[in-house]
């Protein structure tokens, strides 16, 4: 192939000079010169391409440019002349060509055989047309470097492919046990689209330190301490359940609290941060947000069990993640005690971990952890602490932004009715504390707008990171 293509060098060195065929090998000589002279820079702007003006050159595929520039620098000691440049991508369109024979005949070789892969090679080497054109000596442009690359592209998806069907890679062995661990038989309600937006949110994480993780110093306890203090402790309530939103012609008139003792205190407005069953129970308002349950349990221990801050477990076990929180935030915090949490979601109440005693999921925990970790001294568990939430997380089920509750509810129920819980806008793709102060910004706008006679909800409140 290379000798068939080559043969004619000779034509392109005219009294010791290298030259192209045709204009645009010209161009691609120049930003071969620029890379050799600015390496590894390539040429951003050609001032010969739409002369008088200049164009940037960007579009025209700099890789080629760079690779061959590279190699004049290898072949020219680091200081090339311009005819050593001019004779490196004077055969440049001879190497590429004959070089994505080699893709071409792998690929070729895994659909049909040894016999296969050199007909396929024989074919690209005897056969005329655009190809034989574009890879001949001295036609220094982009469409075989093309060809080579798209070649080895195919070639690469195609192994790629084989790999995953023969390890099962990605969804088998990591996503799949993610999705049973969360949403149990659940999983195939999941909406895709939510799927993606949570992979994209968790995706956008630092290049070289990968995710960054947030901790407030000391705990969240901290910003409730600073919030309760900036509102006033007199102003704020703890241990009140409020059990009725009074309304009358449209808008929020009274609220009605429970601490041991009824009373109803006059109000203009509630803001409603609780799961939507606590808002249909006090409005009326209906979600059709369908929630699961969770048990975590904070394991308090004398050593360390793992060297992992967060293990998703994807075996199937009565737990879905062991975060070893001592391994982020240092044990001398506690002092010295290792903390590890485990949690697990329910899809129903009548799941037998939920039917469990606490006693019983300790139990079963524990020694699921043993079994996982045969270093492991139950001896050296001091504490067990286990929280229930029959509400912890919503099924993103597909059509879920439908069912989000608006922050304002002033249409749909009434004037001073506001939502920031979990069904809210802002806890989707992802519910955190973050979605929680978002959302509470989000209804503060909406107040403080409506307070200033404006209906525009232009934002009032600084949002963190303001
Ligand atoms: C297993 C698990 C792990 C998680 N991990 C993280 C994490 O690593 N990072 C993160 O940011 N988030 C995490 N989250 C999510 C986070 O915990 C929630 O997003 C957050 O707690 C939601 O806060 P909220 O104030 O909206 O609701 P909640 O915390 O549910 O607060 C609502 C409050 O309203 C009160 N209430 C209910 N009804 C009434 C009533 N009638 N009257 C008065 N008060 C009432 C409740 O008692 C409750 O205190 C996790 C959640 C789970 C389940």
């Amino acid at each position: 192939m290379m000798l068939n293509r080559a043969q004619n060098y000779s034509a392109y060195i005219v009294d010791g000079e290298v030259i192209f065929s045709g204009t645009d090998p010209w161009y691609h000589y120049r930003s071969t010169m620029y890379v050799v002279q600015n390496w590894p820079a390539t040429m951003p702007f050609d001032p010969w391409t739409n002369f008088p003006y200049g164009t940037r050159s960007g579009q025209f595929g700099t890789l080629m440019d760079q690779v061959f520039g590279t190699i004049a620098l290898i072949v020219g000691l680091g200081d090339p002349s311009a005819e050593t440049v001019g004779m490196v991508v004077l055969f440049a369109p001879v190497v590429m060509g004959a070089l994505a024979a080699i893709p071409l005949y792998v690929l070729a070789r895994r659909l049909a055989g040894r016999i296969g892969g050199v007909t396929a090679i024989a074919i690209l080497a005897l056969s005329s047309g655009l190809f034989l054109q574009r890879s001949i000596v001295g036609v220094y442009d982009h469409q075989v470097a093309e060809a080579l690359l798209q070649v080895t592209s195919v070639l690469a998806v195609m192994v790629a492919l084989s790999v995953a069907e023969r390890d099962k890679p990605v969804y088998e062995q990591f996503l799949e046990p993610l999705l049973d661990a969360k949403f149990g038989e659940r999983k195939d309600d999941v909406s895709a689209a939510w799927f993606l937006g949570r992979v994209k949110f968790r995706g956008e994480r630092d290049l070289l330190r990968g995710e960054v993780l947030g901790y407030v110093d000391g705990g969240f306890g901290r910003l409730l301490d600073a919030l309760v203090e900036a509102v006033g402790r007199e102003h704020v309530e703890t241990g009140t359940r409020v059990t009725d939103v009074g309304i009358a012609d449209g808008r929020v008139e009274s609220v009605t609290l429970d601490d041991g003792e009824e009373r109803v205190e006059e109000s203009d407005g509630v803001v409603v941060a609780a799961m939507p069953n606590v808002l249909e129970s006090l409005t009326g308002y209906e979600c059709d947000v369908d929630f699961q349950g969770a048990l975590c349990a904070v394991v308090t221990m004398e050593e360390s069990l793992t060297d992992t801050y967060w293990l998703n477990v994807a075996h199937d076990a009565p737990f879905g993640a062991l975060i070893e929180h001592t391994n982020f935030v240092s044990p001398e915090r506690y002092g010295g005690d290792h903390l590890l949490y485990v949690a697990s979601y329910v899809q129903s109440l009548d799941d037998p971990l939920w039917q469990a005693s606490d006693d019983e999921v300790r139990e079963t925990w524990l020694s699921e952890v043993g079994s996982m970790f045969p270093d492991f001294d139950r001896g050296s568990v001091s504490e067990f602490r286990l929280a229930r939430a029959p509400r912890a997380a919503p099924v993103y089920e597909r059509g879920y932004l439908d069912l989000v509750v608006p922050y304002d509810l002033a249409t749909e129920v009434a004037e001073g009715v506001y939502y920031a819980g979990m069904a809210s806008p802002a806890q989707y793709p992802e519910r955190s504390l973050d979605g929680g102060v978002v959302a509470g910004y989000e209804c503060a706008d909406r107040i403080a707008a409506r307070a200033s006679g404006s209906e525009t909800g232009a934002r009032a409140s600084p949002r963190p990171g303001d």
